[in-house]
């Protein structure tokens, strides 16, 4: 049995691939360590309902946006038209830092119309900010990289607006700790307050099946509960993979989502010197199942992203759950053509892979209770009426996100540094998704059909 190329993972990115590959002949095969696809944004049952892991909103939405936006383009090349994606628009999010609250929505001005009143002088800085994004977007990212900080300080001249641009922005896509590189600066800017946000009213699984079936109607095979041990490189060639179970699959080319440092782990010959860091920037998700429309009990956001502190933090937290930020969303709050059956407010916050890896398994349970409990009282104060509305509640750590997707400290964006062009010291081993560079579930299909049209449908 010999494949065109082996993919490792079947979350969004290598899903995509796979679309792609299969699409042009290619004999491809897709193996899965979960028994389930999705990695970072696959789905699971609790407390009788069916919840994503990973699923606030769809960025890069732009229904109306030209043929060469990122979501058109990446639809095309994957043959699927935006409708069959079901996605409904925000209808309205906010960033709620102390003494200053701004509103935005997928039209821009909303949001420039919001800085101009909260911070009187700094649209036009705003509007300075945005075209240099722009110009960056036109040059394709192609730039060194820079610190955004010190780029976004010298254009924008009041402090708390600063930080409160880029904290959607680093909650949505920053692998890195405090700072952001501009070009993933400029990129999640564009795909979170231009093209703007939607979310697919039954959740991610359509998006998925949708993908697996593409794969394989074209031919493409996958195989769940069968991940990858081991890549066999003979001179600078990858040859063959081994399964977890033995099992020696050859093939022409590998193209791994699993990260950097996680696919070293598996075939060391792509580290020429030490092995990459990976990243240590990982997060808690509560999900509270509502018993009513959260608009009832007067909740019409779709998203809020706040910070109890003027200095937006975005680290690693020395303590298992920062509870001073997080991100709120409200899974019913978008402009579906029809109510969702079970609206969600998901919770999301900043915390400390290491506490939680360190925990015994008793020891973890008591530690989730206790600090399901510090984040809710967080949360109950920001929701009103929350309390009295949730029926059930379940929580997820940065070990259940390292359990189920292999990413070492649980790290949702992967490691700081990324591979652009998906090269690797091994000639036809190639890296795709979350640390190829491109983010996010658009982020990571762009990522899967980036890399294999460059590398692998020459
Ligand atoms: C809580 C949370 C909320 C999020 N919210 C959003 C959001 O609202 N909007 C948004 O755009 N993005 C969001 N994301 C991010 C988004 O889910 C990810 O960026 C995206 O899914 C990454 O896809 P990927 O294919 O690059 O990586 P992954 O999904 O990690 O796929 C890699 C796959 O490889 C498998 N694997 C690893 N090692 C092996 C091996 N050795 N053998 C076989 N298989 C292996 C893993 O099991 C996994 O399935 C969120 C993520 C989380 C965790």
């Amino acid at each position: 049995m010999r494949y065109d190329t082996v993919i490792i993972g079947a979350g969004l990115s290598g899903l995509a691939a796979g679309a792609r590959l299969a699409h042009y002949g290619k004999k491809i095969l897709i193996l899965e360590r979960h028994y389930r696809i999705g990695g970072l944004s696959s789905f699971y049952r609790a407390g009788g309902i069916e919840l994503d892991v990973g699923l606030h909103a769809v960025t890069n939405y732009n229904p109306t946006g030209p043929n060469s936006a990122p979501m058109a383009r990446l639809l095309r090349r994957l043959r699927i038209k935006l409708e069959d994606l079901r996605l409904f628009p925000q209808f309205e999010s906010r960033i709620v830092f102390p003494g200053a609250t701004l509103r935005f929505s997928n039209d821009q001005e909303l949001l420039e119309s919001q800085i101009e009143a909260v911070f009187p002088g700094q649209g036009d800085n705003f509007r300075k900010l945005a075209r240099l994004v722009d110009d960056l977007y036109s040059r394709d990212f192609e730039s060194g990289p820079a610190s955004a900080r010190q780029i976004v300080s010298s254009i924008i001249t009041e402090p708390l607006l600063v930080e409160m641009l880029f904290c959607p922005l680093m909650f949505y896509g920053c692998p890195q700790e405090d700072d952001m590189d501009f070009r993933q600066f400029a990129l999640i800017f564009l795909s979170v307050y231009n093209e703007g946000m939607a979310r697919p009213r039954l959740g991610i699984r359509p998006l998925l099946e949708l993908l697996q079936s593409r794969f394989q109607a074209a031919g493409g095979e996958l195989r769940t509960r069968c991940g990858v041990s081991h890549v066999e490189v003979v001179g600078a060639k990858a040859q063959a993979v081994v399964t977890d179970q033995g099992e020696r699959i050859e093939c022409d080319s590998v193209l791994s989502s699993a990260g950097l440092a996680e696919t070293a782990a598996i075939c060391p010959q792509i580290a020429a010197g030490p092995a990459p860091e990976p990243g240590r920037m990982s997060f808690t998700e509560t999900i509270h199942a509502l018993d009513a429309p959260a608009r009832d009990f007067g909740h019409d956001f779709s998203l809020t992203f706040y910070s109890d502190e003027e200095k937006f933090f975005y680290r690693r937290p020395n303590e298992p759950v920062y509870t001073k930020s997080g991100v709120i969303c409200l899974t019913g709050n978008f402009a579906y053509d029809q109510p969702v059956e079970k609206e969600l407010l998901r919770h999301t916050q900043m915390a400390d892979p290491f506490f939680w890896e360190s925990l015994e398994k008793e020891e973890y349970k008591e530690a989730k209770r206790e600090w399901q409990k510090q984040s809710d009282k967080a949360l109950f104060s920001k929701v009103p009426g929350l309390e009295a509305h949730s029926r059930f509640v379940d929580m997820f750590t940065p070990s259940t996100i390292k359990k189920f997707t292999g990413h070492i400290n649980g790290a949702v964006y992967g490691a700081p540094v990324k591979i652009k062009d998906g090269v690797t010291p091994v000639e036809n081993l190639f890296i795709c998704g979350t640390d190829q560079g491109y983010l996010g579930i658009v982020g990571s299909m762009v990522s899967g059909v980036g890399i294999a049209n460059w590398h692998l449908l020459k």
